[in-house]
Order: structure tokens, then sequence, then C-alpha cells
């Protein structure tokens, strides 16, 4: 639920849009935009509800994302900059470490039951969801039930590097996917070039998705069956100025994807140690602002069309329409406002973890909402 309104930036209407840099605003020629306010003014009670889980009633914001976070194997990628291999200082298991056991799907459904009469949206991401196509396929059907069963599920989006698809059951997966009903997909890809893009994800040995041909054809089955979006992590190495930006937008076109996403690594504060993936985002690191600034330089520029910000909950982004019809964004976000969020006491997203444990955040030890373990 997005509450979009319409303004141009002015001295009254600054402080509705101070999720975006100051600087942001030179490059946008005082253009009409619509705002976006994904995150809930905490004193509008029309974006809030009140929902009991277990023992306990939460404030819960709307809108709310649902995420059974994908761990059934390791990932087939091991992108440079993965956040799911950063390490928080003040320690916790990691999501990414837990593998679903043989109650798994008993303690999703406990747990889908609790959400019962909570508006929500599906978001399916974790690890690669489509790597076990056994366990992505039981997912998929566990929560279309629950939704049939008093879940109200306005969305329901994947988030994929497309690995599941390019292998021998990824035509059965895309079917799984289209009777599931996506709203769209998120398909993330960080360069035209396949040994660019290659030397960022690293695929392992045999992933069949590592080559261009296969993704190119995943990305048109997708394109073909929902609305796609590629996502692109911009970064030294890869895609980081506006003529790569022009050429990774005509090739998502080629693809049929009706949007790209450009999206800065999130921004880590202190809260992470010195690992190697927290290294490289130090060193790669490309700022959405610069990015902008530097496509805002190039003469076609003037052709492109701004049409909203949006100020998320640990984020905000930029869309534009560029000329050939493409809707472009680009996104920064910060994991300290986000964990700040998640800490608070209200819910502002809910992830099923490998544990059985439902949390408000994405550590699966922290901010826990309901356990398996004690119903
Ligand atoms: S595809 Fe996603 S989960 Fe897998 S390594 Fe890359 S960033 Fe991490």
């Amino acid at each position: 639920m997005d509450m979009p309104v319409a303004f141009r930036r002015s001295a009254e209407t600054n402080a509705d849009a101070s999720c975006v840099p100051a600087a942001l605003w030179a490059h946008l020629r005082g253009a009409a935009l619509t705002l976006l306010r994904r995150a809930p003014p905490a004193d509008d009670p029309s974006r809030w509800v009140s929902h009991r889980i277990g023992a306990r009633t939460f404030r819960v914001a709307q809108p709310i994302t649902f995420t059974p976070y994908a761990a059934a194997r390791p990932c087939s990628a091991r992108c440079r900059f993965c956040s799911e291999t950063l390490r928080p200082h003040d320690g916790g298991r990691a999501a990414s470490a837990l593998r679903p056991q043989r109650d798994y799907f008993e303690a999703l459904r406990g747990a889908l039951a609790q959400l019962r009469g909570l508006p929500l949206s599906y978001s399916l991401s974790g690890l690669e969801t489509t790597d076990d196509a056994a366990w992505c396929r039981a997912m998929l059907a566990t929560l279309d039930a629950a939704a049939r069963d008093g879940v109200p599920v306005a969305e329901r989006v994947l988030y994929s590097n497309g690995a599941g698809f390019a292998q021998a059951s990824g035509e059965a997966l895309l079917d799984a996917f289209a009777t599931f009903g996506l709203s769209w997909v998120e398909l993330s890809r960080h360069h035209p070039d396949e040994r660019a893009n290659d030397a960022i994800m690293r695929f392992r040995d045999g992933e069949p998705i590592a080559e261009n041909v296969a993704f190119e054809r995943v990305a048109r089955e997708l394109s073909a069956r929902q609305p796609l979006r590629l996502v692109c992590i911009v970064q030294r190495g890869g895609i980081c100025d506006a003529r790569g930006v022009e050429d990774y937008i005509a090739w998502a076109r080629r693809l049929g994807a009706g949007t790209v996403i450009f999206r800065e690594f999130s921004r880590l504060g202190d809260g992470y140690r010195e690992t190697g993936s927290r290294r490289y985002i130090d060193a790669a690191r490309v700022a959405i602002d610069d990015l902008i600034a530097d496509c805002a330089a190039i003469p076609s520029w003037s052709a492109w069309t701004p049409i909203a910000v949006t100020d998320g909950y640990y984020f905000w982004n930029l869309r534009m329409r560029h000329p050939d019809g493409i809707e472009v964004v680009f996104e920064s976000s910060d994991y300290t406002a986000m964990h700040r969020r998640h800490a608070s006491g209200d819910l502002y997203k809910l992830v099923f973890h490998a544990n059985g444990r439902l949390c408000a955040g994405w550590s699966p030890d922290r901010d826990v909402v309901w356990s398996a373990d004690d119903a």
C-alpha cells in the first residue's frame, strides 16, 4: 500500500521527501513527482494494524511483507558483495547457515496460521529460492494454501538469480510459479557481459545460468509470463557510469524487462565485521547519487521523465521513465535504519527462518515473534 502524494519540491514539501539527498534535486529540473510513502508515519493510524501472534499483540506496519527465507541449500552463486555473508559485530547465527529440518513445512504452516487476517505480501528471497526445486514447489504450495485459508495476500514477488530456471527442472519450475501467480520477478544480473558478470556473481561449477545464452533465455521466458524487473547492483568492475547504465538498459529491454533497478550496496554503518564481503563492499561501492549525477550529465538525460520518489522504511528510490519507455529505478538503502526499525517492537518485516522461528527481521535468533518450538 503506497500512499502517493503529488508534489513539487518546495520549502513545504522538502520535509516530505527528506529521505532523498538534497543534491539530487538539481538533476530533476523542478519536475512534479509522486511521493510514495512506503514507510508509515508513526502517527498515521491508517498505516498500522493491530495483530495478535501467539500470546502478544503487535502494531504492524502497512504494507508489510512475509519471506519464507530460502536456505534449503547453499546459493548457486557466491556474489562478492553477498549480504548473507556479512557478519554483525554482535554475533548470532546467520540465517543462511540453517537448513530446513523434517518438520519445516509443518512449522511454516503454523507460522502462516498466525498471520490469518493480516494484510501482507509474499516476498520470496533469502538464498536462491529456485536452487532446490522440490523445496521451492512445496513452499509455493504451502503459501498458496495459506492465502486460500485466510491470509490476505496483496502481492507475490520473487527475487532470483535465475539459476533454478536454467536447470533441467527449470520448465516445471516456471510453470509452478505461473500457477502460483507472481506479481512480478526481480532477476539479478550485474553486467550484460558474461565474464564481467561472473567475476562478480561467481556461479558455482555446472550452473548453466552463468552463461548469457541461458540467462537470456530464462529472462525472456520469465518476461513472457509476468512483469520482469532486472536488478543491477552498481559497483566498480560492474556498472558504474552513465555509459554502463545506457548499455544495461538497452540489453534489459531486449530481454523483455519493463523495469531496471540500479541499486547501491546497502550502507552498512559500523555494525559489521571486517569480512571479505565487507571489504569488497567498501572498496567497490558506487554511490547512487554519483551515478545519477553522471547520467544527468549526458545529453539524452533531458528526455528522461522523473516519475516518483519512494520513501521506504530503510531505503529511498528515484523512478524515471527512459526515452525507450522502460522504467528506471535508482535506489539506496541503509542497514542501520533497517535494524533500528526491526528492533523497535513494531513489525515492519516478517521472516520465517529454517529454525522454525518467525522473526521481525533477518536474524533467526533476534526479534523472535513466534516459534514452532513453543507452539
Ligand atoms: S545470488 Fe543473492 S544470495 Fe546468492 S550469492 Fe548472490 S547475493 Fe548472495
